[in-house]
């Protein structure tokens, strides 16, 4: 319903403003997400809106937009509205079930890191494509993805030409190379590999992201090997060699790695990628993740990640403002890679991916990778999903 003064304020507009107003009184949207908290951190809002979407794009974001100028409605009253989550570690395209699983969980947008390498990535690629969400792919350094007993403990797996050259056959898919630096998969080979990551990222223009925790080398020695863009998952990985120093304190080449543009990501997962007490001891010097991501597969909701909702609720846990939680797992997630630059928003004119989330206030139990619970008072629920502005199915 357009006031009258709100028309005369929109009259005295801008003509981009002015352009809005045939949409008002067309009275056809596709779908309205209605009375939700909407928390959108690329827009600054954190207000009781509407989202209106039309042909697949975000229409309208206002308060009181009639229910009936919609053929169809989500109501979100008591909810919180969000755009479509971005998960940049995530395993989802290693089978064709992963990527409408996932969806339900609000994640709109995924990056596939490294279960794929040279020898399986088309394979990859036609997953990422053929399912409902973003999908993107980062293609493992090891010709072999993700392998048992460590991918990288034969250094002649990492082959660069054959990673360019799946690269090349994969453009429009591969938005980066994974390298994972842990003893168990590298050996003392992490450096080499590293560095022969980023020569099959350099022809292409394209960020590395590398997996640390437990590696043969010290942080001192890794972080110069990455550029400006290139992303570091399992942040909070314990000790050999994580992020900490023997006192606990944020180790100043982390520090200085950030200032120089690399993206520190949380990476869930489930074995040896975080305990709480790296996460307490770096959230108390201010070094909180830049993205949030779980490191999901199929089997996750039977893990410590259970879902991306579940992880940014430990966040929540340790103190982080929501609107926070929310640009960690949306616009911060989006600007990492190119692909993503039109997501994780709900400006008007992006793609109409959206998440309506659920905080529940309680007592819930969060997990570790080493058993280790915390309690927390807060939990978001994933609740429905808009991709491309149609409606997920429910989640099961
Ligand atoms: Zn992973």
């Amino acid at each position: 319903m357009l006031t009258r003064r709100r028309f005369i304020s929109a009259a005295a507009a801008s003509a981009a403003m002015f352009s809005r107003i045939p949409n008002v009184f067309a009275a056809t949207y596709d779908l309205l997400v209605k009375g939700g908290r909407v928390i959108d951190p690329s827009l600054g809002i954190d207000a009781v809106r509407d989202v209106a979407i039309t042909g697949g794009r975000i229409a309208a974001v206002d308060a009181n937009i009639a229910a009936d100028s919609a053929t169809e409605t989500i109501d979100a009253r008591g909810k919180i509205v969000v755009p479509g989550l971005v998960d940049i570690h995530s395993h989802a395209a290693r089978t064709k079930e992963g990527p409408p699983l996932c969806l339900l969980d609000g994640v709109t947008g995924y990056v596939d890191a490294g279960s794929f390498g040279a020898d399986a990535i088309d394979q990859g690629a036609a997953i990422a494509k053929g399912g409902p969400n973003l999908g993107r792919l980062l293609i493992n350094i090891a010709r072999t993805g993700v392998a048992p007993g460590g991918e990288l403990n034969d250094m002649s797996r990492a082959d660069v030409s054959l990673a360019r050259g799946a690269i090349a056959r994969n453009r429009d898919v591969v938005v980066g190379v994974k390298a994972r630096l842990s003893n168990n998969v590298a050996g003392t080979g992490d450096l080499e590999a590293l560095r022969r990551a980023q020569e099959a990222a350099a022809p292409f223009d394209l960020p590395v992201m590398i997996h640390i925790g437990q590696s043969f080398s010290p942080m001192r020695a890794i972080l110069p090997l990455l550029k400006r863009g290139d992303i570091v998952t399992h942040v909070y990985a314990p000790a050999p060699n994580g992020i900490l120093d023997d006192n606990g304190r944020v180790l100043p080449e982390v520090l200085a790695a950030r200032r120089r543009g690399i993206v520190f990501d949380f990476g869930n997962g489930v074995a040896d990628h975080f305990t709480w007490d790296v996460v307490e001891r770096a959230m108390k010097q201010g070094f909180a993740p830049d993205t949030f991501s779980t490191d999901w597969n199929t089997m996750s909701r039977t893990t410590g990640v259970v879902d991306f909702p579940n992880v940014m609720s430990k966040f929540l846990m340790f103190g982080m403002p929501l609107d926070q939680v929310v640009a960690r797992s949306t616009v911060n997630a989006a600007r990492v890679f190119d692909a993503f630059n039109d997501r994780g928003t709900l400006n008007v004119g992006a793609p109409a991916d959206v998440a309506v989330l659920e905080l529940r206030e309680g007592s819930f139990e969060f997990l570790d990778n080493y058993k280790g619970t915390r309690t927390g008072r807060q939990r978001l629920v994933p609740v429905a999903t808009v991709i491309g502005g149609k409606k997920a199915p429910p989640r099961a």
